[in-house]
């Protein structure tokens, strides 16, 4: 019977544990934190975004991270088979808004207690608050691994640990430092999917509000980087919200390239050319002459952003219709469509949904995703250089790697 040990009961280790029991391993799950999947229970603000109904090819197109890295560990578990396994231990699924898979009940809890209960019916041990120190290598090959309560001898191993972010659900790093200690390089640990610090501190008047339908654009070096049409918010220290997140990927690969003054632009009305919103405005304006700025913009923005945009147009809020001029609405309508701010930085990586850079992809063999230093060494999940836009997709790619290294350690040779 092959042992085989994985570090880290995350997402990654939960399907590591299940899929090397299913094939009749002897397997050890050891988990620092007091309970399993703590991560996993925050996923999708709860409901656990488990992955997506996408056809299985484009989640390397939403994997900026490394998605090619992927494609073999994507094509071995994919995303019919994660809902095919959840409904098969009874965790029906649904398919929601950009095919966004989540359990029916709408409780990450419930992904997470299934693992738990099929690990355990398959007879997997589970070592909780035991934290892995140190591996144990002998001539190339994995031995054991040391914690803080003892040693255990395997067979194989498989590092699933997670990235840095979000540290009080475990995921604090460790598993860079065991890959270091024999021999694996780390690529540049940086925030992905993060919300932005801005510059302008006027974002703090409008904190809370949640703007749907709009377009953000990345610009830098005189050129848009990204653009992402959906949902943002804005909070005391910057912005956020899903396109946000999603476009903070480039931002924060700019910033690694030493790429200064970026910009974000926000265009509150992307589907309206500037001349179709120009003839509404002026239709607005035209039946409400007497009337104040501030309230005729009722009918097209949200009342708090009002006094945002009159300040960034700069036009007196209370001037009355018939008193603006042309040079002033069009400025109106510019600022609407690009609504300008400066990245000062991305938040802390301990607040990034995912963490970008890890063990280097070169060296981990994409079919089996087994170190190409340590025979009988395995990586699954975040702890690689790998990371989606949100969607499902990180979860997949932590399900997809786990489940190719758990076959992989529990079929390959014994060392
Ligand atoms: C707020 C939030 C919401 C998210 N929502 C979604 C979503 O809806 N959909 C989606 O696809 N992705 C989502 N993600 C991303 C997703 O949760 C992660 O990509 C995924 O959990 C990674 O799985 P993992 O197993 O690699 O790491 P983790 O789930 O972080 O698990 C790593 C585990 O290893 C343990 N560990 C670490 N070091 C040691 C050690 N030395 N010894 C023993 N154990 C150790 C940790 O305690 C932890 O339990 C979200 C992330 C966050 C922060």
């Amino acid at each position: 019977m092959k042992k085989i040990i994985v570090i880290g009961g995350g997402a990654a280790g939960l399907m590591a544990g299940v899929r090397a029991a299913q094939l009749g391993a002897s397997v050890r799950i050891i988990e620092k934190m007091k309970m399993v999947g703590l991560k996993m229970g925050i996923t999708g603000k709860g409901r656990c975004n488990v992955t997506n109904a996408a056809p299985i090819e484009d989640f390397i197109k939403q994997t900026p991270g490394n998605g090619k890295f992927l494609y073999s560990a994507y094509q071995q578990w994919t995303n019919e088979d994660v809902i095919q396994m959840l409904h098969s231990w009874n965790v029906p699924t649904k398919v929601e808004r950009g095919g966004r898979v989540f359990p029916e009940s709408d409780k990450a809890l419930d992904v997470r207690n299934a693992f738990i209960d099929t690990y355990r019916k398959l007879g997997g041990t589970l070592h909780l608050e035991e934290s892995v120190t140190d591996l144990i290598v002998q001539d190339g090959h994995i031995q054991g691994v040391v914690t803080n309560k003892g040693k255990y001898t395997c067979d194989a191993a498989i590092i699933a640990t997670g990235g840095m972010s979000y540290p009080l659900t475990g995921s604090s790093g460790d598993g860079y430092e065991l890959a270091k200690t024999v021999g694996h390089s780390i690529v540049e640990l940086r925030p992905s999917l993060i919300p932005l610090e801005t510059k302008e501190s006027w974002v703090k008047d409008i904190m809370g509000l949640s703007l749907k339908n709009v377009e953000v654009s990345i610009i830098a070096k005189n050129k848009v980087q990204t653009k992402q049409f959906g949902e943002m918010l804005f909070a005391h220290f910057g912005v956020t919200g899903p396109i946000v997140l999603s476009a903070s990927h480039t931002v924060t690969k700019l910033l690694k390239k030493k790429v200064e003054s970026i910009e974000i632009s926000i265009n509150l009305k992307p589907a309206l050319t500037r001349e179709v919103l120009d003839k509404r405005v002026q239709r607005d304006f035209s039946e409400a002459q007497n009337k104040q700025l501030v309230n005729v913009l009722k009918g097209l923005l949200p009342t708090k952003l009002i006094p945002v945009i009159c300040q960034l147009a700069k036009i007196e809020g209370t001037k009355a219709i018939h008193d603006i001029t042309k040079e002033e609405r069009l400025r109106l309508v510019d600022t609407m469509q690009d609504m300008r701010l400066s990245v000062h930085r991305p938040r802390p990586i301990a607040e990034a949904i995912v963490t970008a850079g890890g063990i280097s992809v070169k060296e981990v063999d994409p079919k089996t995703m087994q170190s190409k230093l340590v025979q009988g060494l395995y990586m699954a999940g975040e702890v690689l250089d790998i990371d989606a836009f949100t969607g499902g997709y990180n979860l997949q790619a932590a399900f997809s790697t786990a489940y190719v290294a758990a076959t992989h350690a529990a079929e390959g040779d014994i060392a």
